[in-house]
Formats: C-alpha cells, sequence, structure tokens
C-alpha cells in the first residue's frame, strides 16, 4: 500500500459534497430524485454580477492579482463589514480566498499547532473538524443539548476548555441547524473566550439569511478584546448564490493575516481574477435581491415545516436562518442507514447527521421550490408510515 501523509490520512472525504454529487448524477441519468441536500441556494447568479465578469474578461482583468486579493474588492469588504455588521477592518486586515471553507483552513492552519484543542459544538459543520486534523490540532467536540436550541451555553464552553484549547469554532447561523446566536448569547460566550484567552473563529457565512426580527450579530463587534481575538470569516456563496465562483475572506488582526497571506502565497496564490471582479459588484449593488431571497427561504421554512408537523415520527429543531431544517429521526435506526433507503426507495436526497457530529439526524434543505418540498415530504411521509 502506498504510504500517505499521515494527517491526510485521517482525514475523511465530505458527506456533504458526496451526497450532493450522488443526487445530482441521480438526476443527470433521468431519475426523478428530490434534492433535499443541497448545501447550496438553488437560484441563479444575478445578471449585475454575471455582466461583471464577463467585463473583466473582455477587459482583459485575468492576469494574477495580490495574493490577498485585489485592493478595490478588499476595500469593498472592508467597507461591507463597517456596513452590515460594525467592525472596523482595514484593506489590509482582510485576505480574499477560494471561498470561506478556504478562509476557514488557512485561518485554522495559521493559528493552531500540534497538540493544541480547537473547540466545535456538535452538530457542526462537517469541514471544520477535519481542517483542524490537517492543521495537526485535535478537534474538541461540545454536544449541545436540545433545552438549549443546540446552542453551546457559556458554562459548557468554559468547562471544555483546557490549557491546550487555542481556537473556539462559531457558526452561526448554523449548518445543519439554522440556530441563531442572539446578542446577548454571543457577549456571554465572548467573556469566556477573552477569560481564558482563546482565539474565536466566527463562520458568518449564512448571515444574510436569517428569519426573526433580531438583527444578525457578529462576534467581534461585541467589544474591542474580543475583536482582537477574532477572525471573521465569510464570503459570496450564499448571499449572493455564487457558490461555483469560489470567493471568501477572512478578516483579523494584521500579524495573524499576514501569515495567511504568506500561506496563499505559496498554495493558491490569488482566488480567480474575474470571481473577484464578480464579488466586487455583489458587495457594492443594492441589496434587495438578497432580501427577496429570503423570504422566499423564510416561505420554504414555513412550508416545509409545516408539513413535517403531519410526521409524527419525525421531530425538528425550528431554523431561525439558514436553509437547512434539522431533523430527528432516530427512532428509524442509523441515521447512515436512513439517509440511503430514503435515496434509494423514495428518491429523495437528503444529508444524514453523523457527519455533522449527530447520529439520528437528517438534514433537510429547503433550497428547492414548494413544489419540489411538497413532492419531498409526501415521500417521506410515506417511507415513515411504512417503516415505523
Ligand atoms: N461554512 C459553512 C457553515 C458552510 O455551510 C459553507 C458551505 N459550503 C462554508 C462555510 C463554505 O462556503 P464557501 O467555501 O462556498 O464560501
Ligand atoms: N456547505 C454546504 C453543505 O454543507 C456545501 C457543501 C460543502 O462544502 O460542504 O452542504
Amino acid at each position: 500500500m502506498t504510504r500517505i501523509n499521515s494527517r491526510i490520512r485521517t482525514v475523511l472525504g465530505s458527506t456533504t459534497l458526496a451526497i450532493t454529487a450522488r443526487a445530482k448524477a441521480l438526476k443527470a441519468e433521468g431519475k426523478d430524485v428530490v434534492n433535499f441536500a443541497a448545501g447550496e441556494p438553488d437560484f441563479d447568479t444575478p445578471d449585475h454580477i454575471k455582466t461583471a465578469a464577463v467585463e473583466a474578461i473582455n477587459t482583459g482583468f485575468t492576469k494574477y492579482t495580490p495574493s490577498s486579493g485585489a485592493e478595490d474588492l478588499r476595500l469593498a469588504i472592508a467597507a461591507k463589514l463597517k456596513r452590515d455588521n460594525g467592525l472596523d477592518y482595514k484593506a489590509g486586515e482582510i485576505v480574499v480566498g477560494c471561498g470561506a471553507k478556504h478562509a476557514i483552513f488557512n485561518a485554522i492552519m495559521v493559528l493552531c499547532d500540534e497538540g493544541d484543542e480547537v473547540i466545535i459544538p456538535a452538530p457542526y459543520w462537517v469541514s471544520y473538524p477535519e481542517m483542524v486534523k490537517l492543521a495537526g490540532a485535535t478537534p474538541k467536540f461540545v454536544m449541545t443539548r436540545r433545552e438549549d436550541g443546540l446552542r453551546i451555553t457559556p458554562q459548557a464552553l468554559e468547562k471544555a476548555i483546557t490549557p491546550k484549547t487555542r481556537v473556539l469554532i462559531l457558526n452561526s447561523p448554523s449548518n445543519p441547524t439554522g440556530m441563531v446566536y442572539s446578542r446577548k448569547e454571543l457577549e456571554a460566550i465572548a467573556q469566556v473566550c477573552l477569560k481564558k484567552d482563546i482565539w474565536v473563529i466566527s463562520d458568518d457565512i449564512y448571515e444574510k439569511l436569517i428569519y426573526t426580527n433580531e438583527p444578525f450579530t457578529s462576534i467581534g463587534s461585541l467589544n474591542k478584546d474580543i475583536f482582537q481575538r477574532t477572525i471573521t470569516v465569510n464570503g459570496v456563496s450564499k448571499a449572493y448564490a455564487m457558490t461555483g465562483w469560489r470567493i471568501g475572506y477572512a478578516a483579523g488582526p494584521a500579524e495573524v493575516m499576514g501569515y495567511m497571506k504568506n500561506l496563499q502565497d505559496h498554495s493558491t496564490s490569488n482566488p480567480t481574477s474575474i470571481s473577484q471582479k464578480a464579488s466586487l459588484a455583489a458587495l457594492n449593488a443594492p441589496e434587495d435581491g438578497v432580501k427577496k431571497m429570503c423570504q422566499t427561504f423564510k416561505a420554504r421554512r414555513d412550508l416545509m415545516t409545516s408539513l413535517v408537523d403531519g410526521i409524527p415520527q419525525i421531530s425538528y429543531i425550528k431554523p431561525d436562518g439558514a436553509f437547512y431544517l434539522f431533523c430527528d429521526f432516530s427512532k428509524f435506526g442509523p441515521c447512515a442507514d436512513v439517509a440511503k433507503r430514503i435515496l434509494d426507495e423514495m428518491s429523495v436526497a437528503v444529508i444524514p447527521g453523523d457527519g455533522f457530529g449527530a447520529e439520528g439526524w437528517i438534514r433537510l434543505s429547503f433550497s428547492t421550490s414548494e413544489e419540489r418540498i411538497r413532492e419531498g415530504i409526501n415521500r417521506i411521509r410515506t417511507w415513515a408510515g411504512k417503516n415505523i
């Protein structure tokens, strides 16, 4: 057997990407698959963004840019972070990468060393633990409780912190639960992080998709001290339906960002120049389209929850953000088997919760039309009725 790098060897493939690819392949074969696996908006990228990309090609903006991203884009990101989040970053404190995934990966690589621990509240997005392992650090999972709405409490956080703890990864709104931390909850979490002197990586990628009236809070905006211990991550994938364009970014203290830039210098160099121009257009345009998309998602969430209410064997946590309904399917057995059977027997693609650190749960994405939501939940109801 070929000898493989010991860190890479421990890394698991992504369940979200694998099942999404399988659902797309079945669809291409002509199968009538309902796709509740999708981790991306089903909307097309808006025209003004596409036009900016075409213009970038036609005007020759097709060469290397600075590896941390073109100056105009970093200025637009700084303006966005100020305008939307009350965060005061300079362009030099921002590194643009190939998606928020890349930005989080680089932040973990730069902050963590062999032997460090990284706190990951569970359920979590599939990629965090694997990124931590790639940095040689150890993921330390803190299982959240249903009665806390699957949120980490300051008490649970403090209990999990050891002298080896380096970073807390926060994701609000959350993939896979749709949970959103309130400002008050974040204040309590920030206090613990400051007391214990640990860093926060704040994954804000679903910021624009919130269905309550409380405005989104990014933890770094709470006070100067937590600002200096936070790497804020965001991107254009979810807000502007631009998942394939691969632009995300991290913002944080200049020293850390300098090392993130160096890492990019020797790995990816700059993210695609054309996508950078498209992202600039996305960030500088009025947000009407984003708001409309958010309203559509809210209506779909309400539809999906009301339909699942009609299936007594399945319960869920009502999501306040993102586009996922996280459901307890534990009555039906191991969730990997359940997801496989629902796809094989009913042609509905869903993501099992084990990859998110939540055995027994299933993630249903409502990033599809109301008609498909009705059809898919109908099929799941039929399946549930036969299998209990
Ligand atoms: N964080 C979370 C929680 C996500 O769900 C995703 C979606 N893939 C990302 C980060 C990364 O998004 P992207 O790399 O497309 O910007
Ligand atoms: N974030 C999305 C998901 O969780 C996209 C797939 C991925 O990158 O993991 O499904």
